[in-house]
């Protein structure tokens, strides 16, 4: 039996789910050794044992991509469409004239698409080097720590693809509860460990799923557990697919990403079709986490 402690706090019943060479940045960069993932019986959380790349993205290697403005374009351009379909999911109309923190808000693209509804943005973003970027828009500060002790709350609160990123769920969970107003709502976005790629294919998906950037991969169970840990009662869990039709073809095709309508065969009702199902099926790419204070 391995004696290693999970993120939850228990030690006993952990498991080795995959042990092999993981993704270290883009697609086709694989780790040069093998690497634990381990799952946790008790909380069900699947983990990657000692995570080296805690801070991916303060990483100098990071940090060479957007060391100038045209890089820091191409980044909000990348992440633009992304990011206005889970505007879309929560509702354009509920930031107005609302105050908005962004948990890991990077180059601020975000903040930056709402900003002409809200009341406030607020950048909370641990890599510093985004911060000259950032001040210029939005209200920046490293940590929630720094809200905290200031008595900073908002009315929204948002957090895509981070806390799979954290080395302590359980206090970025309690914090984001805190920098909540009373009647303000967080959603948290994380990848679904139970996304119909890992049901499909898991040998061929989880050398590009597993990363070392990621350390901590949760299914429904262990979020709820960890909402529970971190004291948080009035929470809602639903699904949220990034991806389309075409990328799982392609998947189960050449075993590889593709990105969006990479076939150009399915129109826009049929891809619809496809999200909601997953969504539904609880087989999408995300877990989407509503919480109240
Ligand atoms: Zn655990």
């Amino acid at each position: 039996m391995l004696k290693n402690k999970c993120y939850c706090g228990n030690n006993k019943n952990i498991n080795i789910v995959y042990n092999e060479k993981i993704r270290s940045g883009s697609y086709g960069n694989l780790t040069k050794k093998k690497h634990r993932i381990l799952n946790c019986k008790k909380c069900d959380l699947t983990y990657l044992e000692n995570p080296k790349e805690k801070f991916f993205y303060e990483t100098s290697e990071y940090r060479k991509k957007f060391n100038n403005s045209s890089t820091i374009k191409t980044h909000h351009k990348l992440h633009e469409d992304r990011l206005k379909k889970k505007i879309f999911k929560i509702g354009e109309k509920k930031f107005k004239k609302k105050k908005v923190i962004d948990v890991g808000a990077g180059a601020g693209t975000f903040l930056n698409i709402i900003k002409k509804h809200s009341s406030q943005t607020i950048a909370i973003e641990p890599a510093s080097f985004w911060h000259n970027y950032l001040k210029k828009k939005h209200l920046t500060f490293s940590y929630a720590d720094d809200l905290i002790k200031k008595n900073i709350k908002a009315d929204i609160v948002v957090s895509f693809d981070v806390i799979e990123h954290i080395d302590d769920p359980i206090k970025f969970l309690k914090d984001i509860k805190n920098i909540l107003n009373k009647n303000g709502v967080a959603y948290i976005a994380t990848p679904n460990y139970n996304d119909i790629l890992m049901n499909l294919i898991p040998n061929t998906f989880s050398q590009f799923n597993f990363r070392t950037a990621h350390t901590l991969y949760f299914n429904e169970k262990s979020i709820k557990f960890f909402l529970k840990k971190a004291g948080i009662k009035k929470y809602k869990i639903n699904y949220y697919h990034e991806m389309d039709f075409s990328n799982l073809l392609v998947w189960l095709k050449d075993k590889k990403p593709s990105g969006l309508n990479k076939l150009k065969i399915f129109n826009d009702s049929f891809e619809k079709f496809y999200i909601s199902y997953l969504e539904k099926k609880k087989l999408s790419s995300h877990l989407w986490v509503e919480i109240k204070r």
